[in-house]
């Protein structure tokens, strides 16, 4: 390594490639912008066509670099898990997630979820789960607002242990959904095992549905399966018209996606809620 700022060094080892070179900038920005301040988050709210009520919000993290412009969150995760700064990073996006629940609970009649992605480097954290109550409680937020996206990818290790994790969130109240579903490496039996409340549709599925009048026999199958398990079913991606009333006529009624809303700042959904309640 050799020295070349004040505080920063850059390898030059041979065998280092282009991306690993890239990766490493990166991730020293990252660990700035989190010392700045600079990570935030977007919500995209969760809209139940059946009653058009504003059932829940989706917690997005978005990165506005100075240097480096948006920084998209399927690029910063994987850093931040590779580097160990998710753990920070993860802290900081649960509490900033809490804060936004507080401040709309001030703005909404019916209770609503905040939803909050989950990587399973914080779930195999010894202490994530009563960090997260102790964090819960210090903020004097009820559990039940919260809700924790999980991917299938967390099951391939060490199952008990995470098995273990969930139940305990579960039964203090945090709600749990199962994201991506139908993208991973499903088995289907864990998903009687798994204390789960929430299985959500991945935009794959949802892109599928092309065109009116026409019946797509795998979403069909998964709202069917979602609701034999008695899990609340969510659509993501959902972009057409046409799209969310298909879901909605199969009985799948909690849409997400641009045709409702896009990821906003906490301001724009304050507004968003205001002007969705006239309609
Ligand atoms: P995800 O959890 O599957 O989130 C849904 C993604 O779809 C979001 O992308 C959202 O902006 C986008 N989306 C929502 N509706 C539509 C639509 O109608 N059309 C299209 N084209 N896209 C839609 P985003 O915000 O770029 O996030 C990408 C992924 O990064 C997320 O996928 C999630 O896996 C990860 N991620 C984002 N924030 C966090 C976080 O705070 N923690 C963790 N661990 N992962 C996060
Ligand atoms: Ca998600
Ligand atoms: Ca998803
Ligand atoms: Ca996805």
């Amino acid at each position: 390594a050799k020295k070349t700022g004040k505080s920063t060094y850059r390898h030059y080892e041979p065998q280092m490639s282009d991306k690993m070179e890239n990766d490493y900038i990166l991730v020293s920005h990252l660990r700035k912008a989190y010392e700045n301040k600079e990570l935030s988050l977007n919500f995209q709210p969760q809209i139940d066509s059946n009653t058009h009520k504003i059932v829940g919000f989706e917690a997005l993290l978005r990165w506005h670099s100075p240097e480096l412009g948006t920084v998209s969150p399927l690029k910063i995760i994987p850093l931040a898990e590779s580097s160990g700064l998710i753990l920070p990073i993860g802290q900081c996006i649960l509490e900033q997630a809490i804060r936004f629940t507080l401040d709309m609970l001030d703005h909404m009649e019916e209770p609503f979820l905040v939803s909050v992605n989950i990587s399973v480097i914080q779930l195999l954290e010894a202490s994530f789960v009563d960090d997260l109550i102790e964090t819960l409680a210090s903020f004097e937020l009820e559990p039940s607002y919260l809700q924790l996206e999980i991917t299938e990818s967390i099951l391939i290790e060490s199952y008990d242990i995470i098995l273990g994790k969930l139940k305990k969130l579960r039964a203090h109240g945090i709600s749990l959904s199962l994201d991506d579903f139908g993208t991973g490496y499903s088995s289907l039996s864990y998903l009687q095992q798994l204390p789960l409340t929430e299985l959500k549709i991945d935009k794959k599925f949802i892109d599928e549905i092309t065109q009116p009048n026409t019946d797509y026999v795998l979403i069909n199958s998964i709202i069917m399966l979602a609701q034999a398990l008695n899990l609340n079913v969510v659509a993501e991606g959902v972009e057409k018209e046409f799209q969310a009333e298909y879901l909605e006529a199969k009985g799948c009624h909690v849409i997400q996606g641009y045709y409702y809303g896009k990821p906003m700042t906490e301001k724009e959904i304050i507004l968003y809620c205001q002007d969705f309640s006239l309609d």
